[in-house]
């Protein structure tokens, strides 16, 4: 579970929607028994548990299940927190291999098993926190039911997981269900491949998504006015290979700290190689390649570098989250005194892509470490307690709304991870900067200073959006698929009313094709109608039709997506005002 500084607020629905996840559990041994309870947090939006047990239930088991729930709620009863022995513990469940494996967890870390009762009648095994009874549980709603294995794990057992939510108030939780309809609407999973964005092939794999000639040019739109911010702002751009020795893997920590996304090595002759699962050392050894002056610093580099990570299937979903994901990645090596400088310039890089996309509602998460933790992290609290700080200064100096999360730093730094709200309210973790105070010095990068002496730069790794993947995914459901026009594929869709117009129609979208706008001509024989609806599902932005009273006056017809008749006008004219919106991110 994430860890963060939470407000009372936050912690009180957390710990609301963590008991009604017991009283699900509670309700559904009364309704089902013989099912077994494998495991259930509290989730960002609500809460879930997953059951095993050889019953079918559906959605439509849902409403009955409610309705024992609520039966739990209105009689009030306690909840009670009992510190309990290990081998009580385990006799207590010990018919339940799930709660044995939690509790073989519990074993190692040292810790005591803490139980939770429910009035006399029911206990789970659980870290807490809960409410005080059951009548403090708020208004709350049953979701979906879906198939989950033990641990993401495909191999192992298929579990029944249901989801449900609990808010304060009645209209909190009205507006999250409008919000679940609406985002089933735009779901970029079904809207991508209708829209003709990406797909997702079973004979190439899972979570490796393949974009289209359509998706491919949204992808190169968003790397465009990247390239533009970045040029004028002193990035250099660099292009690097997708292996490398796993040698160099073990000498940056990633092998350590960062084993269980990297895909198994493989050999090449007598050498061991593996999937990069991250640019950074490529950026490193580009750094490394000649002596460098502090002259040259802050040195720049930057690529959209395709990584591979280990996901496991069941926590593959779309473009969200992938085994290939491309990264708009950076890394600026820079003497100290330029660290905020430079963290200046990358946040105001962040928040113009934020501004291009109307994405108006961020803050951010600084993510620090977790002394406590010491396989995640670089071992050398006094550099970490540094690196933390200065971050904390820095957010604090740039006036973003923050929120602390403990234990969710990189091994090699603390970091900003950038949320935002899409259109429909929903969070969505985007874009990260993070300090490197480590790096250099492990792998021997250095720089002469002014007094001729040998110093290590310091590193700031920079994802603008994070994943290119996550960022397309994001803004077909930000957007619900109709993309301002700079995104657009398709910008303009020609129609001629007749065959005898086609000849027009063609002259048309060779001068707007001559002014690089991406336009299609539609000369199918289907009805005006008809195209003019295909138009408005394929979510083009602008159509222009002509007939026999366009041709003989020279102009054209225009009508927005989604809106009225513009009327006639030149050619000349819809395309300057296209070229101007275009410039202008609308
Ligand atoms: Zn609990
Ligand atoms: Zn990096």
């Amino acid at each position: 579970m994430k860890q963060s500084q939470e407000t009372p607020r936050s912690q009180k629905l957390q710990a609301m929607r963590h008991s009604a996840e017991h009283v699900l559990e509670q309700a559904m041994l009364k309704l089902y028994p013989g099912l077994m309870m494998a495991m259930g947090p509290a989730i960002e939006d609500g809460f879930y548990f997953d059951f095993d047990f050889s019953g079918k239930i559906s959605e439509q088991d849902l409403p009955n299940i409610e309705a024992e729930m609520k039966n739990i709620i209105k009689k009030n009863l306690p909840i009670r927190k009992e510190a309990c022995p290990m081998k009580k513990a385990r006799e207590l469940f010990n018919h339940n291999p799930y709660k044995q494996e939690w509790l073989d967890e519990i074993e190692k870390k040292g810790e005591t098993p803490t139980l939770y009762w429910t009035g006399s009648e029911f206990v789970d095994l659980c870290a807490g926190p809960h409410v005080a009874s059951t009548g403090e549980i708020g208004p709350f709603k049953l979701l979906t039911v879906a198939g989950a294995y033990w641990h993401g794990d495909e191999n192992q057992k298929m579990l029944t997981r249901i989801y449900g939510t609990a808010f304060e108030t009645k209209p909190e939780l009205d507006r999250y269900l409008w919000q679940i309809e609406e985002a089933k609407k735009r779901d970029h999973r079904k809207l991508g491949p209708k829209l003709d964005l990406f797909v997702i092939n079973e004979d190439i794999g899972k979570g490796l998504p393949l974009l289209t000639p359509k998706g491919t040019v949204v992808r190169n739109e968003i790397l465009a006015y990247e390239k533009e911010l970045e040029g004028r702002t002193g990035f250099q751009e660099v292009w690097t290979p997708h292996i490398a020795k796993s040698d160099l893997y073990k000498r940056t920590g990633h092998w350590d700290h960062y084993r269980e996304i990297m895909y198994a090595p493989f050999g090449i002759e007598s050498e061991t190689y593996v999937l990069k699962p991250m640019n950074c050392p490529h950026h490193y050894m580009i750094y490394a390649s000649r002596p460098r002056s502090y002259r040259e610093l802050p040195l720049r580099l930057s690529e959209p570098g395709t990584c591979y990570r280990y996901e496991k299937s069941g926590e593959l979903g779309g473009l969200t989250r992938v085994r290939s994901l491309t990264i708009d990645d950076s890394h600026i090596l820079m003497r100290e005194e330029q660290i905020d400088a430079e963290f200046e310039l990358c946040i105001n890089l962040v928040l113009a892509m934020f501004k291009a996309f109307g994405l108006n509602k961020y803050w951010v998460r600084l993510s620090l470490n977790d002394p406590a933790d010491h396989a995640k992290y670089i071992a050398d609290p006094k550099t970490w307690k540094k690196a933390g700080r200065k971050l904390e200064e820095i957010v604090k100096k740039s006036r973003l709304t923050y929120e602390i999360a403990k234990g969710e730093a990189s091994f090699y730094g603390p970091k900003i991870d950038f949320m935002v709200k899409d259109a429909i309210g929903r969070a969505w973790q985007m874009s990260t900067l993070q300090l490197d105070l480590f790096m250099a010095k492990k792998l021997g990068l250095v720089y002469t200073d002014a007094d001729g002496s040998e110093k290590h730069p310091v590193i700031l790794h920079r994802g603008l959006t994070g994943s290119l993947e996550r960022t397309i995914g994001l803004l077909i459901e930000h957007y619900a698929g109709a993309f301002p026009l700079w995104l657009s594929p398709t910008q303009v869709i020609v129609i001629p009313i007749a065959d005898r117009h086609h000849s027009y129609a063609k002259k048309v979208s060779a001068s707007l094709n001559d002014k690089h706008l991406r336009v299609e001509l539609d000369d199918r024989p289907s009805s005006m109608q008809k195209r003019i609806r295909d138009a408005e599902l394929a979510k083009v932005p602008f159509m222009i039709i002509v007939g026999d009273n366009e041709r003989i006056k020279g102009d054209i017809s225009v009508r927005t997506r989604g809106k009225a008749d513009l009327g006639r006008m030149s050619l000349a004219t819809l395309e300057k005002k296209l070229l101007k919106q275009i410039a202008e991110k609308r």
